[in-house]
């Protein structure tokens, strides 16, 4: 969320921003709230005031007086009862197009609307080539018999897989390996809840926007989070912070639910896009300083390229452009590693700085070196996430006849396994 004072005093930059990010927000009606609310707020004070004076004044008056100051008494009472539901219906619709204002992206960001407009910066080894015809990750998770899609979608539906044998054991190997690289980084690992209440959605900044890709446990009114970043982000949810408490480095383990509403028929072949998967994320609370934010964004992405770079994947870093940034980021690098099957480099981490914008709304403060309470500034990067990270395992490993070799970082975590063999 956005401070007001900061969208009055640069309400055309605010605009404009949003317009980069494909938002559709109305500066000035906003503002035109906030005047009435405002106003709204200073009337009922004065009114409020005016009533305590008659109230305290009603014993004193003399029988000639007091008549009039009880009308006058009663008058107040109803005007600041109207008072009272005029600005709460303000508020409401302030509170609610307030939440809707993006945060205004970098000047570095460049300006776009789909990933295509994405900007390439750097680049890790170059595609794999084959000199034989490759298989796709599902077929060879067919092949090895370590995916199964099929028998999954018969009792769970639509983008649900199975992984078995060496299928779960390498997403636990990549997952474990993930999890020892953030402790070496020095995070702290975090295992949350994956269902929580409405106000942890709104405070790290998934709702209003992301409702309907939210899956909703209507008898409990509890809702399952995408990613651990909601609970990573509201652990210190209206909390006050000391200047040496921070960083707060938090690597969370969850499952991830997405109901992928917006993404009808897209990626239906294989597990890349699923409404359940598996991920260690990195979340960072920092003070209130750019520089430092910056630091830490390369810091979470070097963390990213550090695996990718163990896993000897083929993978590029690119910078996202304003269409895809989303409501609270201000910047967004992916990385995007090699899928042979889809021809291309394709997300598989993206990391994000925010700055205020999601301790604004969960109330996550601190107490600077001068005393003054500031807001903290938030970042995020997945370090690893399952089971799209197997497809460019699978793919660039595979041998001619659908075996698979596992990345040398793994084996440790695979009982020493170096292959997996074609079952006879
Ligand atoms: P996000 O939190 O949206 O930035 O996503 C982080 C990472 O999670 C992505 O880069 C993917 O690797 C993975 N991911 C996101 N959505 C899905 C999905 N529906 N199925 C599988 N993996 C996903």
């Amino acid at each position: 969320m956005l401070d007001i004072n900061f969208i009055r005093e640069n309400a055309d930059k605010v605009q404009k921003g949003a317009q980069d990010k494909c938002f559709d927000v109305d500066i000035p009606r906003l503002l035109e709230l906030d005047d009435r609310r405002r106003e709204l707020i200073q009337e009922n004070e004065a009114v409020r005031a005016r009533r305590n004076e008659v109230a305290s004044a009603i014993p004193k008056a003399s029988n000639e007086e007091r008549p009039a100051l009880i009308a006058e008494g009663r008058e107040l009472k109803d005007r600041l009862q109207e008072l009272d539901e005029t600005l709460n219906a303000v508020k409401e619709e302030y509170d609610k197009k307030l939440l809707l204002i993006p945060n205004v992206a970098l000047d570095e960001v460049p300006i776009g609307k789909t990933d295509d407009d994405n900007v390439e910066l750097r680049k890790y080894l170059e595609p794999t080539q084959f000199d034989f015809e490759p298989r796709d990750h599902e077929e060879l998770g067919e092949l090895l018999d370590i995916i199964d899609k099929k028998r999954a979608i018969k009792f769970a539906g639509a983008r649900s897989y199975l992984l078995k044998g060496a299928g779960a054991m390498l997403e636990m190997a990549v997952m474990r390996l993930a999890m020892d690289l953030m402790v070496e980084a020095g995070f702290t690992p975090v295992i949350g809840p994956v269902m929580v209440n409405e106000s942890a959605m709104t405070g790290s900044g998934f709702f209003p926007y992301g409702r309907e890709d939210t899956y909703h446990l209507e008898r409990d009114d509890k809702w399952l989070v995408g990613t651990s970043e909601v609970y990573l982000v509201n652990v210190h949810a209206d909390e006050i912070l000391e200047l040496s408490d921070l960083p707060k480095l938090y690597s969370g383990y969850s499952p991830c639910f997405r109901r992928e509403a917006g993404s009808a028929g897209a990626d239906t072949r294989g597990i890349y896009r699923v409404h359940q998967f598996t991920k260690v994320e990195q979340v960072a609370i920092i003070p209130a300083d750019k520089e430092k934010s910056r630091e830490v964004h390369d810091m979470l992405m070097g963390n990213s390229e550090r695996l990718m770079q163990m896993l000897e994947l083929p993978h590029r870093v690119a910078a996202a452009c304003t269409g895809e940034i989303g409501l609270g980021q201000v910047l967004k690098h992916e990385l995007e590693t090699w899928m042979p099957s889809r021809n291309r480099y394709s997300e598989t981490h993206s990391c994000s700085s925010l700055y205020d914008y999601q301790a604004r709304r969960a109330g996550i403060r601190y107490r600077d070196e001068d005393g003054t309470i500031k807001y903290a500034y938030t970042l995020n990067n997945t370090l690893a996430a399952s089971p799209r990270i197997l497809i460019p395992i699978l793919e660039n490993y595979q041998n001619e006849d659908g075996s698979v070799r596992i990345p040398k970082a793994l084996q440790p975590y695979m009982y020493g396994m170096e292959v997996i063999e074609v079952p006879k």
